[in-house]
């Protein structure tokens, strides 16, 4: 087969510059840029994590569960607000 042959030939053969495959490899190409860029953008709000574990504590006078960062300390535990620690403290200073 001398057609197929040559046909071969010149496929290898032929400068990618002065052929119709540049035009295909460089749709691919674009194609897998765009893919790439796009599925990045989509991976990146499952790629976000979760705010790292806290301290939980409770407030001494009704319970509530609050991270230790926000909790004020006070004579006989933490304290979800001033006022729930003056309360607590003046209930004790009475007994
Ligand atoms: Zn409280």
């Amino acid at each position: 087969m001398p057609e197929r042959a040559s046909f071969l030939k010149s496929f290898f053969t032929v400068p990618l510059h002065d052929c119709r495959m540049k035009y295909v490899l460089l749709i691919v190409l674009l194609a897998v840029v765009f893919y790439k860029l796009t599925a990045r953008r989509n991976e990146r709000p499952a790629e976000r994590k979760p705010a790292p574990p806290q301290d939980m504590v409770s407030c001494a006078r009704c319970g509530l569960h609050m991270p230790a960062s926000e909790a004020l300390p006070g004579r006989g535990g933490m304290f979800c607000s001033a006022a729930h620690r003056a309360e607590f403290e003046s209930a004790n200073a009475k007994v």
